[in-house]
């Protein structure tokens, strides 16, 4: 589809960028298919290709209005769009330029405001961690919805000291050491038994992604920059990759040389940054087979997994933890309709509840289906999926690295 560029938006790169990828969509529909908000809605204009129509217009100039501004809120940015599309049409980059520009001239009511503010500012707050052990603390007194946000305080055990020649950087997550501990020092745990050292860098914290994705482009960029002025020394030091084992965070480190490649001073070290990113998952997999000689077989049972959209459409990841739980001895299921997201998207399931909670449901009914068996334990690879899917089921969420942790051969 050809745009004309409004002229506030030519020679700007974000401008540009958007007319470009809305030039290489040609309007197939195929993406309509599989995209989450359009089957629950069944309104074109919660589609991909109504939404990318939407942003063309409001590209060219044309009025953008609080409904145009409702059907890019309703979109969960699960990009699974992206991994339909025959045509390469990069929609997750469309969305954030083109929410940005309808944010900028469509004002919010102050409630919305003060939510988004919230969020933005609440989940990525040094008092994070101690308002969490306070609802920890208060958790059977609060009300269901304040409930599903605050997982039950969990025990992490140990955090391996032993040094090792081969060194990791992990991203702790702003939001996971307060919730489950346990996923940061698992990954510790099974990196170290196959003789690597994980490291955490005091000042890096959120990964960018909350302001990024709440239309804060400048305080997302900033989070961006701390970040990498934070691994730095050690990627100087010699560390081998940076480990992620949150997807979400992962997706975005993974586009730090994107997103900063206009800044002089950080363009190059961000390129670096997210060649040396991996999942822990992919990190794993040429470790496959010592991993395996260190797992006790009676311990690797059968697991459910959910692959997280940040990871299989926004990564592209598709089928490697399947892959690599199977290889460790893992009896693994894939629910029916692997590809929908469960509704947690960040923090769509405080600013969409309705659409966040109706596909967690079906999500979970999908899980049940494939294996009913309560005692199977469902795994994920990203928190908002762990906690989210969580808040509607009895049955153990966990990261797949802690099942990898558990199973592990006692020292
Ligand atoms: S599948 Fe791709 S090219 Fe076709 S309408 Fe959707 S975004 Fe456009
Ligand atoms: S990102 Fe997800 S919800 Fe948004 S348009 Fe694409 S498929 Fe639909």
């Amino acid at each position: 589809m050809h745009t004309e560029l409004a002229e506030f938006l030519m020679n700007t790169p974000e401008g540009q960028e958007a007319k470009d990828i809305v030039g290489r969509c040609v309007h197939c529909g195929f993406c309509t298919a599989t995209c989450p908000t359009y089957q629950l809605l069944g309104d074109e204009l919660d589609s991909p290709r109504g939404r990318i129509y939407l942003m063309k217009q409001v590209l060219e100039g044309q009025a953008v209005t609080e409904k145009t501004q409702l059907h890019l809120d309703r979109c969960l940015s699960c990009r699974n769009c992206e991994t339909t599309c025959p045509s390469g049409v990069e929609y997750g980059r469309l969305v954030d330029i083109g929410r940005k520009i309808v944010d900028d001239q469509v004002p919010r009511p102050w409630t919305q405001k003060l939510v988004r503010t919230a969020l933005k500012e609440g989940l990525t707050s040094p008092l994070f961690a101690p308002a969490m052990k306070l609802g920890q603390w208060f958790r059977p007194l609060l009300p269901e919805t304040l409930k599903n946000k605050v997982p039950a305080a969990q025990d992490s055990g140990t955090w391996p000291q032993r040094p090792h020649a081969t060194r990791v950087l992990l991203l702790a997550g702003c939001v996971q050491p307060a919730m489950l501990p346990n996923i940061n020092s698992a990954t510790a745990r099974v990196l170290d038994a196959l003789q690597i050292q994980t490291l955490v860098a005091d000042k890096a914290g959120c990964c960018g992604a909350i302001r990024y994705h709440l239309n804060d482009h400048a305080g997302g960029l900033d989070d961006m920059r701390r970040n990498i002025d934070a691994w730095w020394p050690w990627v100087e030091q010699g560390v081998e990759a940076i480990i992620m084992n949150a997807s979400g965070c992962g997706a975005t480190v993974k586009e730090y040389g994107h997103k900063l490649r206009h800044d002089p001073q950080y363009a190059e070290r961000a390129a670096r940054i997210s060649a040396m990113t991996y999942d822990v998952s992919e990190y794993l997999l040429p470790h496959v087979a010592r991993l395996q000689g260190l797992l006790s077989p009676s311990k690797t049972g059968s697991m459910v997994f959910h692959p997280p959209c940040t990871l299989q459409h926004g990564q592209k990841m598709k089928g490697v933890v399947e892959d690599l739980m199977t290889r460790l001895g893992f009896g693994v299921s894939v629910p029916a309709e692997g590809h929908l997201c469960c509704g947690s998207a960040g923090t769509y399931s405080v600013l969409q509840p309705k659409l966040a909670y109706e596909l967690r449901d079906r999500k979970l009914a999908a899980i049940e289906q494939v294996c009913p068996n309560p005692d199977t334990p469902v795994a994920s690879a990203n928190i908002g999926c762990i906690t989210h899917l969580q808040s509607g089921t009895q049955r153990q969420l966990l990261h797949w690295i802690e099942l990898i942790d558990a199973a592990l051969v006692d020292d």
